[in-house]
């Protein structure tokens, strides 16, 4: 995977600074600390950087760099795949030279160039999109806002770090967060009211001889609320998207 300030530079052409007709030169990486950010998240190109760059500088200090890419493409013989140089330099450090070969995929970023759904880069990924979406800025006013009537809290995810397995989500009912408030002079406030949900799409599959998952009856109503629900009792996909939601930004229910 890329991160943000690579994919941006490849995809976006953001940070060009000089433009010719055959060769772009991009700023990139403006301090050790963003650069050590992208190594971090685990974009190929910046950790082969930080690598080159480690030797000379201490990247867990914030030091001004001024990191240039230069992209050129590459003459080919006409039907082979259209490749590029992607050539990096830091003043008197180091020069670094990477090839790029163009891919034919319609969206290359869509899985960050991972092939597991609970990557990092898949997550990155997402988090790009939701910050980059605009129709979610109703969430930032504050406000009462509409909620599905049950949801699962995923609160108990975020505060358990490691131990994940052991860790439970509780079902609650929207109204019952709502009626969560405090009074600002004559406007409510309410506690709950930019906390962020997801939904989880899919397909419920063929019945199962001798299996019953999960399932919200009268009888399982006020364990799920009040005792909470194990992961492991979750069918994989509702596992793997309680996992996922749990590490973005906000989001607090599935
Ligand atoms: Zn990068
Ligand atoms: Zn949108």
């Amino acid at each position: 995977m890329v991160c943000t300030k690579c994919f941006d530079m490849l995809h976006r052409n953001k940070g060009l600074a000089m433009h010719g007709s055959l060769r772009q030169t991009f700023d990139h990486h403006m301090s050790t600390t963003t650069l050590r950010q992208s190594a971090d998240v685990g974009c190929s190109i910046c950790m082969t950087l930080a690598k080159h760059l480690e030797p000379t500088m201490r990247l867990t200090e914030d030091n001004p760099i001024t990191l240039r890419a230069l992209l050129q493409k590459i003459p080919v013989e006409p039907g082979k795949r259209v490749r590029f140089s992607l050539e990096f330099t830091l003043e008197r450090v180091f020069k670094c030279t990477f090839i790029l070969t163009e891919t034919s995929t319609k969206h290359p970023s869509r899985s960050g160039g991972s092939s597991s759904t609970s990557s990092d880069g898949v997550l990155h990924v997402a988090q790009r999109w939701i910050n980059a979406c605009r129709c979610a800025d109703a969430w930032k006013e504050p406000g009462k806002k509409w909620y599905p009537r049950r949801l699962l809290d995923l609160e108990e995810l975020r505060c358990t770090n490691g131990n994940k397995d052991r860790a439970k989500v509780r079902l609650v009912e929207s109204s019952d967060l709502m009626r969560e408030k405090t009074m600002l002079g004559s406007t409510p406030v309410y506690k709950h009211a930019n906390y962020r949900y997801v939904t989880l799409s899919h397909c419920w599959g063929k019945p199962r001889e001798g299996y019953t998952p999960l399932t919200l009856t009268d009888l399982t109503m006020a364990r799920f609320m009040n005792d909470g629900i194990e992961l492991e009792e979750f069918p994989n996909t509702f596992r793997h998207a309680l996992l996922f939601a749990h590490k973005l930004d906000q989001v607090r229910f599935l």
